[in-house]
């Protein structure tokens, strides 16, 4: 049984693959947050700015097996539409419900297969695609993958930490709260100072798209 919020095709906004069409599954749950803001503030992770709580997004529900939550994953996908399909796979964190069998399901209609994940479950190498957003106090153990997502500034994380792991990319992305101004500036100074880190936008809140 899989538990999904909601399900949406869209643009990937952010990272490097922002622009890019693809499928958005987001899993209900975290562990690092339970997602209720009463919690918010003895959370592992505070600075969420998703809902992944129940199944009640458009799309969302209980899905029996791996091949009705894939079946309408494709479903979401244009007829006739061109080029490789893509299914960002997201939470809440994904990783807690993603298993073989899904994985297998959505190669099987013709996936690639993106996740994005805090890294604290390791990830299966059969994903296509891995971007990992690490949070301070949180363990790591995915430690390499496509990109490495850091959301800046963030108490107790410093980008350097994270130079080192094998991430074929690193971005940094200005956290969005009431600082947002100052933390695009600080971003943006921050990979100019460090050409090794590339900025990464939530071009999706810019556009207003999902
Ligand atoms: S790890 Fe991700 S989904 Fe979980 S609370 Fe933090 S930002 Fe939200």
């Amino acid at each position: 049984m899989y538990s999904v919020k909601e399900i949406f095709y869209t643009l990937q906004g952010e990272g490097i693959n922002a622009g890019r069409p693809a499928v958005f599954c987001r899993f209900s749950g975290c562990n690092l947050w339970t997602g209720r803001e009463q919690d918010r503030q003895n959370a592992i992770c505070s600075f969420c700015d998703t809902d992944f709580v129940g199944t009640n997004g458009s799309g969302g529900g209980k899905f029996a097996t791996a091949e009705k939550l894939s079946q309408t994953i494709a479903d979401c996908w244009p007829e006739n539409g061109g080029g490789k399909k893509l299914t960002v796979l997201t939470g809440g964190e994904p990783m807690l419900q993603v298993d073989a069998a899904i994985i297998d399901a959505l190669h099987d209609h013709d996936f690639e297969i993106a996740i994005e994940t805090n890294g604290t479950i390791a990830v299966p190498a059969a994903i296509d695609w891995i971007c990992v957003s690490p949070k301070a106090g949180s363990d790591l153990v995915q430690k390499s993958g496509s990109e490495l997502k850091l959301v800046y500034p963030q108490t107790g994380s410093n980008p350097e930490q994270f130079n080192q792991l094998a991430f074929k990319n690193l971005m940094l992305q200005p956290m969005d709260n009431e600082h947002q101004a100052a933390n695009v500036k600080a971003a943006t100074q921050y990979c100019l100072e460090h050409p090794h880190w590339r900025l990464s936008l939530q071009t999706h809140k810019i556009i207003g798209i999902p």
